[in-house]
């Protein structure tokens, strides 16, 4: 795949959507996890306007803010695409917050991990399951835990591929795009959230400090991640497909 350069606008979304495309062709059914931040609306702005056969689910943890639930309902009306929201299994949640509050991830990076992994990890495996691969937002320049991102990657975790079409983009690439398309974008970016998640989880930042510094704050830069792509947390599930190779 050619790499473009950074403000060659029109060949970076070029080659996003050759990597959409080609995860479509290498891997039958693809699914795209989206949490609507301002990457996943580029790669949703993609999908649907190549009308490519990508599934997109969100996973709705239960502590999502109302902005991104906006946002769930503008995108469905801007682009006439299902949108399967997965939720957690509401035993688990029940057990957890029974046991140890509703507000337990700020007691202990353990509780705030297992908290993660019910409502994000073990929902995410769930609705990757049966698939080739899934698509995901991540960019190398999001965080220190994302700077090996690639395009095209095997994710060992869930035992797909897994393809990052914005491995390489900028946040100057990404915000240009969602501009130029005129892309519909989470009310919380513009009050200083550069990256979204839960609500108590996640906080504005200062205008140039680290985007994810918002993320999981009270804990070290290297663990604030939630499991997804990265984690501690034991999820397994069986993914293979015939398509897959
Ligand atoms: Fe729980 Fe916070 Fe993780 Fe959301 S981000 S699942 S509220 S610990």
């Amino acid at each position: 795949m050619s790499v473009a350069f950074a403000s060659d606008y029109p060949a970076l979304a070029h080659a996003a959507l050759d990597a959409l495309e080609r995860a479509v062709e290498w891997h039958g059914r693809v699914v795209f996890a989206s949490s609507f931040g301002a990457e996943d609306m580029v790669i949703l702005d993609l999908i649907a306007g190549a009308r490519l056969p990508i599934a997109t689910f969100t996973l709705d943890t239960g502590r999502l803010p109302q902005e991104t639930h906006d946002l769930v309902d503008v995108a469905r009306r801007r682009y006439d695409v299902p949108i399967e929201v997965v939720v957690p299994n509401a035993a688990d949640v029940e057990a957890f917050v029974r046991l140890n509050g509703p507000n337990a991830f700020y007691d202990s990076k353990d509780l705030r991990v297992e908290c993660c992994r019910i409502r994000k990890a073990a929902p995410l495996a769930r609705a990757l399951a049966g698939a080739g691969a899934w698509v995901t937002g991540l960019r190398r320049e999001q965080n220190v835990t994302r700077a090996g991102v690639d395009v095209d990657e095997q994710d060992a975790l869930h035992g797909i591929a897994k393809v990052n079409p914005l491995a390489h983009w900028s946040h100057d690439d990404v915000w240009h795009y969602l501009r130029a398309h005129d892309v519909p974008v989470n009310a919380l970016h513009a009050r200083g959230y550069p990256s979204v998640g839960c609500a108590p989880c996640t906080r504005a930042v200062a205008p140039g400090d680290d985007p994810r510094s918002g993320r999981w704050w009270w804990e070290a830069p290297e663990s604030r991640e939630c499991g997804l792509h990265r984690r501690p947390i034991a999820v397994k599930v069986a993914v293979r497909t015939e398509a897959s190779p």
